[in-house]
């Protein structure tokens, strides 16, 4: 049996306590729980306990979760933090809160078409590779700095910072959170607006208290929530 109510007290406390240690105010950190391949009582059982905010990565079972009665008339807000390809933007546009996992300009193009077409403004992050391991997915730090004009002048989206998944060493893992805030802090020098710049989506179960450290304003916590996958 999982107590996530328990779980969820315990990952909060520890954000909070993170925070302060960072000199950070608790409510900079938003906690995502992560919910991918857990059923929707699951979801409904952390939301009882105060959670709104939640995360999934794939498209098929994040449309069949939101439609589910358990869930389908309460106040959730949800985050697509999976790597998101191009044909399936039309599935979850004007469906999620932020979208997490853009890592092309042809993918945030095509987000930009369909907001459009929905008359809404798409807000997204843009996913950056901060490891270098070649099975990640991401736009390299270069790159990034290289296209982001292109990205900024896409109709219709807002992009409000950036996102990564690290290493799973934490020592590690803490160096490239710290590449990813200072690539934000580089991209609010070129943005035409860089008050949209605010969030970091940087922090998993492994290494969340070392994302806060570094500047995390949305941390992607899963397993520590609702057990093994
Ligand atoms: C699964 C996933 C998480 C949650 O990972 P845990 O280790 O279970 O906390 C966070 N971010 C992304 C992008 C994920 O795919």
């Amino acid at each position: 049996m999982e107590a996530i109510a328990d779980n969820l007290a315990a990952i909060r406390q520890r954000v909070d306590t993170a925070c302060l240690a960072a000199g950070r105010h608790p409510s900079s950190v938003r906690l995502i729980a992560v919910s991918k391949t857990k059923p929707a009582e699951k979801i409904r059982e952390a939301f009882d306990a105060g959670q709104v905010e939640f995360g999934e990565s794939y498209v098929q079972e994040f449309l069949e979760k939101q439609q589910d009665p358990l869930l389908g008339h309460l106040p959730l807000q949800w985050h697509f933090i999976g790597h998101l390809q191009s044909n399936k933007v039309r599935s979850i546009i004007g469906r999620v809160a932020l979208i997490h996992g853009i890592d092309r300009l042809s993918t945030a193009e095509e987000l930009s078409r369909r907001a459009v077409q929905h008359n809404i403004r798409a807000e997204y992050l843009l996913e950056i590779n901060t490891s270098g391991e070649t099975t990640k997915y991401g736009l390299k730090p270069e790159e990034l700095l290289a296209e982001a004009e292109a990205f900024f002048r896409l109709p219709n989206t807002a992009l409000r910072g950036l996102m990564t998944i690290a290493s799973p060493d934490p020592a590690l893992a803490r160096l490239e959170f710290r590449l990813l805030h200072n690539l934000l802090d580089e991209l609010k020098k070129t943005a035409p607006d860089p008050s949209l710049l605010t969030e970091l989506s940087m922090g998993m179960s492994q290494d969340f208290e070392e994302a806060i450290a570094e500047g995390a304003t949305l941390v992607r916590v899963g397993t520590a929530i609702f057990g093994w996958r």
